[in-house]
């Protein structure tokens, strides 16, 4: 009998049979507070009912159009919509289906467009797992030992990841700054460089917020070596953080955003967007994929939108995000083991460092597994796996936040005992 893959590695030991809302049933009818929401995911919660509703009625119509064949309204529709929430100027848009390979298809197109080899990203990040974008991902040596020799031209730069170095923010920033500085004088020339790719919150790489210094000091080097500023937005983007998308904390204009997970509420697609006179500099063809843009992912999507507006998810993100935060910060001062307690709306996590400041992984994991056994599902994150993250979908209330705060604190207390 034909068994699945041990190379799949299951966080929480849930065979699940249906999900409502931020919960999910197992096969016996237990329930589970979703605090992964499949990896932020379901945003609208799991089967929002004009999610499935919206699905339902594409799936009647037509599933496949294949958009290099022939077109499809909810295609056009999509474009139409996503021109109303993205950044300004950010008026074309191409789709695929997961977030690895929309992370690629913009490396090709910023490859293309500028001529240049070389590309940046931050120590920490995480882009996807196919070739091209597990070598721009430094969140951990899992995602690249054994599969060199991985794609070339990528070059790595710290990130202000200030509870890491053991300093404040803006002596984290500096320094980050100060060696993409050095790196381009010594290693990558700024003007072989054609894109930064950078997350606006390190999502694998342990929930740590970039801040408006450190952005703002990408944009000023992009503009003046003619570079792409690329914001992975894929983990951060469709209100997760509070705002739409998580750059629009910082006031800093990307040059390409990349999207997915949120965007369809569980079906597979992803997008790039960038402005119209940048795609024009690839030549048409140059991207593409069977399954791309699918008929059924684009009307979940339009719901997704639909719901997110109607439901004002994106204020409620910012709102139950302070109550997570505040209740998982309160959670930290009766333990030690918490080192730190970080994130931006609905993305919160928290580290757990041993008394003499090192990563502490086997509490963390205790932690998440106590949880588990309590009916909150966790997920792990950061370079050792020792921050513990919550997030769940945008629909979560105050009662379902305070819940998963005394499960936690509960499952803490177990995990140290
Ligand atoms: N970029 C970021 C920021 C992500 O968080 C992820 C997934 N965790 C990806 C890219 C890759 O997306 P996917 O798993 O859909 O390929």
């Amino acid at each position: 009998m034909a068994q699945l893959s041990p190379l799949l590695k299951q966080a929480t030991p849930v065979l699940v049979d249906r999900g409502e809302g931020v919960h999910v049933f197992d096969e016996s009818g237990r329930r589970y507070l979703d605090f992964t929401a499949g990896i932020g995911v379901t945003s609208t919660g799991h089967c929002h009912p004009r999610v499935v509703r919206a699905a339902q009625e594409q799936v009647g119509k037509l599933i496949h159009g294949q958009y290099t064949t022939v077109m499809h309204r909810p295609l056009l529709t999509l474009c139409e919509r996503l021109g109303e929430v993205l950044p300004e100027g950010l008026d074309s848009l191409f789709f695929v289906n997961s977030g690895s390979e929309a992370v690629e298809a913009a490396l090709r197109l910023a490859r293309h467009a500028t001529g240049r080899p070389n590309v940046v990203v931050f120590q920490g990040s995480f882009h996807g797992r196919t070739m091209g974008a597990a070598s721009l991902t430094t969140s951990g040596t899992r995602f690249r030992s054994g599969f060199a020799p991985i794609m070339g031209g990528v070059h790595v730069a710290p990130f202000p990841y200030a509870y890491h170095y053991g300093w404040d923010e803006r002596t984290a920033t500096e320094f980050a700054l100060r060696e993409l500085d050095y790196l381009f004088a010594t290693a990558c020339s700024p003007a072989d460089t054609a894109a930064f790719f950078v997350e606006p919150v390190l999502g694998e790489g342990g929930y740590v917020p970039a801040n408006r210094e450190f952005l703002a000091g990408l944009r000023e080097r992009a503009e003046r070596h003619g570079i792409l500023l690329v914001a992975d937005e894929v983990q951060t983007g469709f209100g997760r953080t509070g705002r739409f998308w998580g750059l629009d904390h910082f006031g800093v204009r990307p040059d390409v955003v990349v999207t997915a997970k949120g965007l369809a509420s569980g079906f597979p697609l992803s997008a790039i967007a960038a402005p119209r006179e940048l795609m024009n500099k690839a030549w048409p063809g140059s991207q593409g994929g069977t399954y791309g843009g699918n008929a059924v992912a684009c009307a979940a999507a339009l719901a997704t939108l639909d719901v997110i507006k109607d439901e004002g998810l994106v204020e409620n993100a910012a709102a139950m995000g302070q109550r997570l935060i505040e209740g998982a910060r309160s959670v930290a001062r009766e333990h030690a083991v918490i080192g730190d307690v970080r994130g931006l709306g609905l993305m919160v996590g928290s580290e757990f460092t041993t008394p003499d400041g090192k990563p502490d992984t086997a509490t963390a994991q205790r932690a998440q597994r106590e949880a588990a056994a309590r009916g909150l599902l966790l997920l792990m994150c950061g370079a050792w796996m020792n921050v513990v993250r919550m997030i769940p979908a945008l629909v979560v209330d105050a009662e379902q936040v305070d819940e998963a705060v005394q499960i936690w604190s509960d499952s803490v207390k177990a995990a140290v005992a």
